[in-house]
């Protein structure tokens, strides 16, 4: 056979010339709908690259981005990819000194930032002397404070069209992606045209997006390459609607039906919130949507059931990390589980489901021994498989990387037809007494009350089990309940010992920067709440 290498510009190639037709729609920040096509689209790439040929970036060097999600940092994620050179999507939500590390440390050359985030990447500019060039993504005349900043359609007006795109080396770093660094300096993962092409395909097949779809993901390009979807929806032909910066549910209900999106994908805070405005507008529904993909923590299975009654939608729960690549499991219901009732599918749609194809798994426990695949014991997953990290981007912490398998940190069960259920992170178990408390099941029960928006439940120090949970919990508008109720509402299905010593009501769970909840920020606040 043809020792062909693995490259992104093979599928995006195909594409261009099958799908040219198909249309990429962005709302852009002044709310205006920008509606372009994937040959149009084409023609701005090839611009793109002249344009980072014209500001002497070459193939293997870092373009950073600083934007919402669309159609210009889709122009990026390819004008990079296509030529081998490396897109550093920066979360707009890390903190200044986070910022600052990881351009520096990416050795960032240039940086696209969207016209509504100036305000945010300005004060950190003067701390990254390798960025040579800024460019301004948005807006006409805008006034800003950065170095010689350019305007994005001015770089790209007079530029020629790129020809063939290089020979690259399908082992060659098309993508940093940064873990949010919950503690230290995030941790650089080089995403290579290798482990993007094979998660591609394989995502493409196992999620089932088509050419009939229309994809919106809310999931951010700045995080994990939107869990890579704008790679896959290329590849099978899909039509794209980037939301930009309008994440609000009403806006993502708005556009959702305007553009009549099948497709979508996001955090779990994301479809609480698009639950809670549908609840809320009793007389507005989702007209189109079909697949919702959710994941990047714990899916609550009182919003996949809501869905499922309310909307007909069954919510795909997608289990990954940055250094996956970032998705690794999907919770498929497979066809002899189609007939079953709803309850039924729920447990198995609690999971985050099976490995995809290519993927190897496996739990073990502290001492490194193999734990069975039983569905009851549970132990630290590691795994293995062409689009997982190997290392850390030039870092001295690699611990996580052992015999050709990286450990990840979360605790699970894996039951004998593959399903894996997560139990916690490692960081964040519950050990009361030496026993194991999954805060998962407990907060995962928690939201299934009908009086509660968002839960999570956290351990801290006690004087005789070493840690105790405590439950946060923000109540729904318009609904009440008491901390007795609630727990009196977990009795039935955790064991008595797992229940939590204290009920907090707060008006709103602190979030990192994906969106998740922000465990480590209510441990500090409240770690001797129950001394
Ligand atoms: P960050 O640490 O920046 O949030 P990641 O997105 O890489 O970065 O987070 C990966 C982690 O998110 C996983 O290790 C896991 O703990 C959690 N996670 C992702 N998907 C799920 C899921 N479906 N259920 C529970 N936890 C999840």
């Amino acid at each position: 056979m043809m020792d062909h290498p693995l490259l992104l510009s093979t599928l995006y190639d195909r594409a261009v010339g099958v799908f040219g037709h198909r249309e990429i729609v962005s709302l852009e920040a002044d709310k205006t709908i920008h509606r372009t096509t994937f040959a149009e689209t084409d023609t701005r790439v090839r611009r793109l690259v002249s344009a980072l040929e014209s500001l002497g970036i070459a193939q293997g060097e870092v373009v950073g981005t600083f934007g919402w999600n669309t159609h210009r940092h889709h122009e990026l994620y390819w004008a990079t990819a296509n030529t081998g050179r490396i897109c550093h999507t920066l979360n707009i939500r890390l903190f200044p000194e986070q910022l600052e590390y990881v351009v520096n440390h990416a050795q960032d050359r240039a940086i696209f930032v969207d016209v509504d985030l100036l305000p945010l990447i300005e004060p950190v500019a003067p701390l990254l002397p390798g960025v040579e060039h800024w460019i301004v993504m948005g807006g006409t005349g805008v006034e800003t404070t950065l170095p010689n900043a350019v305007n994005y359609e001015d770089l790209l007006a007079d530029q020629p069209l790129s020809g063939r795109w290089p020979e690259v080396d399908e082992r060659s770093p098309m993508m940093f992606c940064y873990t949010s660094g919950t503690t230290g300096h995030p941790k650089g993962v080089a995403y290579t045209q290798r482990s993007t092409y094979m998660h591609t395909i394989t995502n493409t097949g196992t999620l089932g997006m088509s050419q009939s779809d229309n994809l919106l993901p809310i999931v951010p390009m700045f995080h994990a390459a939107a869990w890579g979807l704008p790679f896959i929806a290329v590849t099978v032909g899909a039509k794209i609607t980037y939301p930009g910066h309008d994440l609000s549910p009403a806006g993502i209900v708005r556009i959702f039906n305007d553009e009549k999106v099948t497709f979508s994908a996001g955090v779990p805070t994301v479809f609480l919130g698009v639950q809670q405005y549908l609840m809320d507008h009793p007389d507005e529904r989702l007209e189109t949507i079909e697949t919702l993909v959710c994941g990047g923590s714990a899916v609550p299975r009182g919003l996949m059931k809501w869905y499922a009654e309310n909307t007909g939608i069954y919510i795909a729960q997608a289990w990954g990390m940055t250094e996956t690549n970032p998705v690794a499991s999907v919770a498929l219901i497979r066809d002899d589980m189609q007939d079953w009732e709803l309850e039924r599918k729920l447990d198995v749609m609690e999971t985050v489901g099976i490995p995809m194809p290519g993927l190897r798994m496996k739990i073990v426990d502290d001492a490194g021994t193999e734990l069975p695949h039983d569905g009851v014991a549970f132990g630290e997953l590691f795994i293995q498989g062409p689009w997982i990290a190997a290392e850390y981007y030039r870092d001295e912490r690699q611990d996580s990387f052992v015999d050709g398998w990286m450990a990840t940190g979360d605790v699970c069960t894996i039951d004998p037809d593959g399903y894996i259920k997560i139990t916690d992170r490692a960081k964040d178990v519950i050990k009361s007494g030496g026993e194991w408390i999954s805060s998962l099941d407990l907060e995962n029960t928690l939201m299934a009350h009908p009086a509660v928006a968002e839960a999570t439940v956290v351990g801290v120090k006690h004087a005789k089990w070493q840690e105790r949970p405590v439950a946060f919990v923000v109540l729904r508008a318009g609904h009440d309940a008491s901390g007795e109720e609630l727990v009196a509402f977990l009795e039935p299905h955790v064991a008595s010992w797992w229940l939590p010593d204290r009920v907090v009501f707060i008006d709103a769970i602190p979030k990192t920067g994906t969106g998740k909840f922000d465990k480590k920020v209510l441990r500090a606040e409240h770690e001797n709440i129950l001394l």
